[in-house]
């Protein structure tokens, strides 16, 4: 593993840094509950990038991106969040996982198609892998595909469809041969949203925004050439979706952590401590947790570093982005923890040590709770951790 980066790397950075700096927006951003908007924010920055040549850092030039390596991604993904640039959000599958699967599966018809305008923000993807008896067993999915002529016939139900009400398209995972084993009998097919047959319920979370859905298939038809991969060879492709999801879409994330620390030391100077007394900082306890959580988020650093050193030898992240996946999602929850502890009553209120409304804390602490439940719970990383990196018995 080389431990510093390269001067042409350094180089890119300088450029990076420069371009987000002049042109990050800077103006209000929409509510979290107003998804409309959210997705209209975050599309339109996604085409300032693109227009700019800033999307897809190390997609292929052909299909829009900039042909750059993964090393350069992961400048590029340091900066943008050192800059405080808008989080991926509404276009989190599509970037994060959706295109590097058809980058690595899909057919030269597929990429050219939907590759760029992921890229241009034309499209918000979805993800309908999870079904209501299938969510850490996903192989156990049993929404049926029976093809009809040169279609697809889908019936069936997923579930914690993120986004599915305002996306056009999904990676969708479809039971096609009932009868084989059942890793065996999946399809990992394109389904177009908002189709005949095709209804989307909106779920509320307790954190007051409806970014999930249920979505029921009644007879939705699909064409055969949305397939991705070939028919049945769909847990293959899934699991090229998953180590994205898991591995290479974390990449920016210590980043982002390491800024959001920042403002909660930042807050325990100027809170009260326990019981009233003195400042938070001055606690030796919230102190020593503060402590911890700088060098843990430093770890996380080492262990991003370390994990894409290896995917960038082989293309295709391994199982080891289970450990950071794990390693940040239970860090996430003990960072908002001490926050909340930290900001004390007035943060179940709503408010900010000030009685101004306050920015977000509250929410993010419960939205953080579902970190160690979404793209495979805690226990299923630590499954993944177990088996496939130390090589424990099953
Ligand atoms: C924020 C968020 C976004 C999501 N977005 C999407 C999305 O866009 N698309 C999509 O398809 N899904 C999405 N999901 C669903 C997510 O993938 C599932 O919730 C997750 O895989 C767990 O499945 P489950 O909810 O059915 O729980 P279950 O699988 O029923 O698990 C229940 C409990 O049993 C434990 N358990 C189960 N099996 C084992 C085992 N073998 N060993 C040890 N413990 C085990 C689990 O860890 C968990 O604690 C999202 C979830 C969240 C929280």
């Amino acid at each position: 593993m080389e431990l510093r980066f390269s001067r042409e790397e350094e180089a890119f950075r300088e450029q990076a840094r420069a371009w987000l700096e002049a042109n990050v927006p800077r103006g209000p951003k929409p509510a979290p509950h107003d998804l409309p908007g959210r997705r209209a924010y975050d599309m339109a920055w996604q085409r300032t990038m693109f227009d700019a040549g800033w999307a897809g850092i190390n997609w292929p030039r052909e299909y829009g991106g900039r042909g750059a390596s993964l090393m350069e991604q992961l400048v590029w993904y340091e900066e943008y969040a050192r800059v405080g640039a808008p989080e991926v959000s509404t276009g989190f599958v599509g970037l994060k996982h959706a295109g590097p699967t058809l980058i690595a599966c899909g057919n030269e018809q597929q990429k050219a198609e939907h590759l760029p305008r992921i890229l241009r923000g034309d499209v918000v993807w979805c993800q309908g892998f999870s079904e209501p008896n299938a969510g850490s067993d996903l192989a156990a999915l049993q929404t049926r595909a029976v093809i009809d002529g040169d279609e697809l016939v889908v019936t069936g139900q997923k579930i914690w469809t993120s986004f599915g009400h305002i996306a056009e398209l999904q990676e969708l995972l479809v039971r096609t041969d009932p009868e084989a084993p059942k890793h065996k009998g999946i399809t990992w097919v394109i389904c177009p949203m908002g189709v005949p047959g095709m209804e989307v319920r909106p779920i509320k979370t307790l954190a007051g925004n409806a970014d999930f859905c249920e979505v029921f298939y009644d007879g939705v038809r699909i064409p055969l050439t949305n397939v991705v991969g070939r028919l049945n060879d769909g847990w293959r492709v899934a699991m090229a979706t998953l180590s994205f999801e898991r591995g290479t879409a974390f990449m920016s994330e210590q980043v982002r952590l390491a800024r959001r620390l920042d403002e909660v030391i930042a807050l325990a100077r100027r809170a009260r401590g326990p019981a009233g007394k003195g400042r938070a900082i001055d606690d030796d306890e919230i102190a020593r947790r503060l402590a911890l959580a700088k060098a843990e988020v430093d770890a996380m650093r080492a262990m991003t570093y370390r994990t894409l050193s290896g995917t960038a030898r082989t293309g295709m992240p391994g199982p080891e982005g289970s450990m950071i996946r794990l390693f940040f999602s239970e860090l996430v929850q003990r960072i908002d923890q001490l926050t909340m502890e930290i900001l004390g009553p007035a943060a179940l209120e709503g408010f900010d040590l000030d009685g101004v409304p306050e920015a977000g804390w509250s929410e993010r602490y419960l939205t953080g709770l579902s970190q160690t439940i979404g793209g495979g719970t805690k226990e299923i990383q630590r499954n993944i951790v177990g088996e496939r990196v130390l090589g424990l018995p099953r």
